[in-house]
């Protein structure tokens, strides 16, 4: 069986302790490999490296660190197939989906950080005839990069781009559930002749690794996606280190419907919304809010669409719904089904476990679930649940439905359906998202602001946001 390793000083290693962890492929239910079970030992090798590596590679310019990042692109596209089937495999997402989503923003993450860096200015400041201020962003030295499992290899890059473009020298830890592709790019890594210690992979658990990580003093700045429990862990633990913190966290997030949209695209862009990735992706619109007098023509709509969904083998080309990427996530999104059920909703379509027959037999996979007649604050409404379930509720004014969007702890994003430039505009400024998008969902600009409010996180990621995160700036006041 394939035993996955460690990625340090650009080297593959076991991890010290020798002890390995199953990876499950959700779509079959069987360990196809192992990956290293690694401790705050394996840890500290890679902060040495990353320490040992740093002063060359932050003296490097900015050109030629671009350059390494822009190579490591290319070899991305390149293995496009390879890449793609192996997130498939490891998460049970539809080929199709990585093949066109994962593995060409993997490649886009390190394309942008590695041209930004190029035109990242300084600031200067003149004050009045007696002096000049300018403004030197110095890279941090070792960063630590923690990432989740729903969109491994594309939120993998979109941490450690920026911090490596940036001139810091990385400590990265995948998620233990999805680990193939981050082995797989230390590889790419190796080929692409990226200095020794300049990024470095530590495979294994949150509270060991990811805990080794955070609580390493040479490590004073963190980059973190993932739950709103573990990011509060984290702020807990970083804060009285005087640690720089980003947190990209949960989301539960509105997507608001209003009569006038336009409906065809409204509703195809809503399914798409609520169950792509099986609605493992922290962005996905799980409230629909539809306004009243188009209600009972979206419902319609929107379920017909839903019924015919093929849910079944991610390998296949016909599939639009995979497997859920673990067997513990699974009965994780079963239960608030029945949640929904005793909070009095009433299932629309789905709802239940999918046995798909052959191969996948004993994958886990679960039927795209749609649910109406929930209180807009019940729990179902209000907590995350990050799977195939969406919930319908019909709203009558503008003010209601910004009160039901704004309800929850989270600010991820909102999506608006209008055709009113003015209401679109209005409610967008209102609605407590950091990310909101008018009558389209996640279509992304590398350059724009990255992140949530409230519960949903501290801090923006992409374009400079991220290359300022990565830097610390430093005032230079020369008296004239
Ligand atoms: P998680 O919080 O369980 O794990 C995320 C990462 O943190 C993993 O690598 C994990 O091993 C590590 N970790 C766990 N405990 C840790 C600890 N004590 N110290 C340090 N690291 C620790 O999240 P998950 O289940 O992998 O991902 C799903 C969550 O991520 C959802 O809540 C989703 O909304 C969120 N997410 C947010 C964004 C965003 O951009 N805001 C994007 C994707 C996913």
């Amino acid at each position: 069986m394939l035993k996955l390793k460690n990625y340090i000083n650009g080297e593959l290693v076991e991890p010290i302790a020798r002890q390995y962890i199953s990876n499950y492929r959700p779509a079959v239910g069987v360990v196809y490999s192992l990956l290293p079970d690694s401790d705050e030992q394996d840890v500290e090798l890679a902060v040495q490296a990353a320490s040992n590596a740093f002063p060359a590679w932050a003296a490097m310019p900015a050109q030629k660190r671009g350059q390494l990042l822009l190579r490591l692109a290319d070899l991305i596209d390149q293995h496009l197939d390879y890449l793609a089937e192996a997130e498939a495999i490891d998460t049970g997402k539809p080929l199709v989906l990585a093949k066109t989503m994962d593995i060409p923003r993997a490649s886009s993450n390190m394309r942008f950080f590695g041209t930004a860096i190029q035109h990242f200015a300084s600031e200067a400041h003149v004050t009045e005839g007696s002096a000049i201020n300018y403004t030197v962003r110095h890279p941090h030295g070792v960063a630590g990069c923690i990432s989740p499992w729903n969109l491994p290899l594309y939120l993998f890059t979109w941490k450690i781009a920026p911090a490596l473009a940036a001139g810091n020298c990385v400590v990265a830890k995948p998620s233990e559930v999805t680990p193939m592709t981050a082995y797989l790019l230390s590889e790419l890594c190796q080929e692409a002749g990226l200095p020794p210690g300049v990024l470095n992979i530590v495979h294994g658990y949150g509270h060991k690794v990811g805990a080794a990580i955070v609580t390493h003093p040479k490590i004073p700045v963190l980059s973190f996606t993932g739950g709103t429990t573990t990011g509060r862990t984290i702020a807990a633990t970083a804060a009285p280190m005087f640690k720089k913190l980003s947190l990209e966290l949960g989301g539960k997030n509105p997507n608001i419907v209003f009569a006038d949209c336009d409906f065809d695209e409204a509703v195809a862009t809503s399914v798409r919304a609520a169950f792509a990735n099986q609605g493992q992706i922290c962005l996905c619109g799980s409230r629909i809010f539809v306004e009243r007098p188009l209600y009972q023509q979206f419902k319609a709509a929107f379920v017909e669409k839903v019924n015919a969904m093929v849910v079944g083998d991610p390998l296949k080309e016909s599939t639009n719904q995979g497997a859920i990427v673990s067997e513990q996530h699974l009965q994780k999104v079963l239960s608030y089904i029945e949640l929904a059920k005793t909070e009095g909703g009433t299932i629309l379509t789905g709802g239940q476990q999918v046995q798909v027959p052959g191969r996948c037999a004993g994958g886990w996979f679960i039927a795209p679930t749609v649910i109406e007649g929930l209180s807009y604050n019940s729990r179902t409404n209000t907590e995350e649940i990050f799977g195939p379930v969406v919930t319908l509720t019909p709203f009558d004014t503008e003010e209601e439905v910004i009160g039901y969007a704004n309800c929850t702890d989270y600010g991820l994003s909102a999506t608006i359906w209008t055709q009113q430039l003015a209401r679109a505009h209005r409610v967008a400024h209102q609605v407590h998202a950091g990310i909101v998008w008018v009558n389209t969902w996640l279509l992304r600009d590398l350059r724009t602001p990255f992140g949530g409010m409230k519960n949903s996180g501290i801090g923006r990621e992409g374009g400079f946001e991220a290359l300022r995160f990565f830097t610390e700036p430093q005032n230079v006041c020369v008296k004239l």
